[in-house]
């Protein structure tokens, strides 16, 4: 059975609306750059640094169960 409810929370790029702080190298976030937003940690990192791990995670819509494995 698989939770759909979680989804909700999947990765999106977006526009920064306010300055804040990248979560993967610490640097600022500038407002206007694009960052990719994610939801279930409520952190955002730049395109540069968080891009691949978002292309993981649309990618494993289709595998879940694989991607987590990677990870723990
Ligand atoms: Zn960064």
């Amino acid at each position: 059975m698989r939770n759909y409810a979680k989804y909700a929370g999947d990765p999106r790029q977006i526009t920064a609306r306010f300055a804040s702080k990248c979560h993967t190298c610490g640097k600022p976030i500038k407002k206007g750059e694009s960052i990719i937003y994610w939801p279930n940690g409520k952190h955002a990192g730049h395109l540069t640094c968080d891009e691949a791990d978002y292309r993981n995670s649309l990618a494993s819509f289709e595998d879940e169960e694989r991607y987590n494995s990677q990870y723990f």
